[in-house]
């Protein structure tokens, strides 16, 4: 389909006539499916002719999900998983094995982290893990050899970002499978595929849900390895509930309208903290003052609706300063309409020491702000109101 994204996020996967003529997708409760005829069964069953049998392997409303997501990122297909974990662990896991060797960053999400530090090795894969900032290193360990070449980009929480074009060239050099985790730029911002990607996962948990009510994940890419992946789910059974995929179609509806919203918003907010007597320091990528920004304008259409600050004062800062936000849940949860914060120490790297959090460049006055889509002078008031308790 050649629409635009404002029209694949209201229509994409809508194209089968519903149940009794319903103008809106139906959650489809139902475990299973029925057949009057046997040999029909076996025919879907062998997947010769379309139909769903068991909803842990597919379901109706699953699949309008995936169309869409799919669509949004120009894939060929995707598969949906019960959380984003689920998702990333599901690909990581049908990918790799014994003697296999995976190449990513030291700035992944912190559950992806946990994967390649204390899951996968136990399965005999070797994992190396470079500095984010370091493009050169990355190249010098995919020419070592790579089966997979995991990227996240923007990352959580410094916003760093990754020249997703030259190392999927560097990937595919090496002839690995290069996956990329969109979640914070989502396909409005920045199509990973289009960059050279071969799979994009998501946490559609976060921006793509936007509403904070409904926890899901999916990979979309190349159809071959997205089958792989199915299967990997099929029999190890992260299914999404039918539910869930509801929740997140209805939400998709308005992504376009939220991520551009979103977008104003942290930009003007960065804007705004960057000159603010009481922050040390604003890592956004839309600034120019952000060392990749050069990198993230050629990749992405906006940067995204997460931004993360440092308050003068260290973590007696942050403890004063965020619980007088009123317009902020103070949440371990981003990408939602309403503006959530935290700090790294008790959202992302909560698993982490403040030592190992200072070795990644993580320091402990960091806050982690998800903007939402209220009015931005409203956000920001309620910013400057809170940042008075700090020394400036
Ligand atoms: C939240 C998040 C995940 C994990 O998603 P869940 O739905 O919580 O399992 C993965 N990657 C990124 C970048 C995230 O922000």
């Amino acid at each position: 389909m050649g629409y635009g994204d404002g029209t694949l996020s209201v229509w994409a996967g809508e194209n089968e006539p519903t149940w009794e003529r319903a103008t809106q997708v139906p959650i489809v409760q139902s475990v299973s499916f029925g057949y009057e005829d046997v040999d029909e069964w076996i025919s879907v069953a062998l997947g010769e002719t379309p139909g769903h049998i068991y909803s842990r392997n597919t379901n109706p409303t699953v699949a309008v999900f995936e169309e869409r997501i799919a669509s949004l990122e120009r894939a060929e297909a995707a598969t949906a998983f019960a959380t984003g974990m689920a998702a990333i662990s599901g690909t990581l896991h049908a990918l790799l094995g014994p003697g296999d060797r995976v190449v990513s960053v030291k700035d992944t999400y912190g559950g992806t982290t946990k994967l390649f530090l204390e899951f996968l090795p136990r399965n005999g894969v070797d994992v190396d893990l470079i500095d984010t900032d370091d493009h050169d290193a990355i190249e010098a360990a995919v020419a070592k050899g790579c089966d997979v070449l995991y990227l996240e980009s923007p990352t959580n929480p410094t916003l760093k970002v990754l020249d997703l074009e030259r190392l999927a060239t560097a990937g595919h050099a090496a002839g690995a499978v290069v996956v990329v985790d969109n979640t914070f730029a989502t396909p409005i911002n920045q199509r990973p595929l289009e960059l050279g990607a071969d799979l994009v996962v998501h946490s559609a948990t976060k921006f793509l849900g936007g509403h904070a009510d409904a926890l899901g994940g999916i990979v979309c890419g190349i159809q071959e390895l997205v089958d792989r992946i199915y299967h990997y789910r099929e029999i190890n059974g992260a299914t999404i509930d039918p539910f869930a995929a509801y929740l997140l179609l209805r939400s998709v509806k308005t992504l376009h309208l939220r991520v551009e919203r979103q977008n104003a918003n942290a930009l003007t907010i960065a804007r705004h903290l960057e000159e603010h007597p009481a922050i040390e320091g604003v890592f956004y990528p839309g600034l120019e003052s952000h060392p990749h920004h050069d990198i993230a304008a050629r990749q992405m259409k906006g940067f995204g609706g997460v931004l993360s600050f440092s308050i003068r004062g260290g973590f007696d800062a942050v403890r004063a300063v965020l619980p007088r936000l009123e317009l902020a849940h103070l949440a371990a949860n981003l990408g939602a309409v309403e503006t959530i914060v935290g700090p790294p120490a008790t959202t992302s790297h909560v698993e982490m020491t403040a030592d190992e959090r200072a070795a990644m460049g993580i320091p402990e006055s960091l806050v982690r702000y998800s903007a939402g889509v209220e009015d931005v002078e409203d956000l920001i008031a309620d910013l400057d109101q809170a940042l008075d308790v700090v020394d400036q």
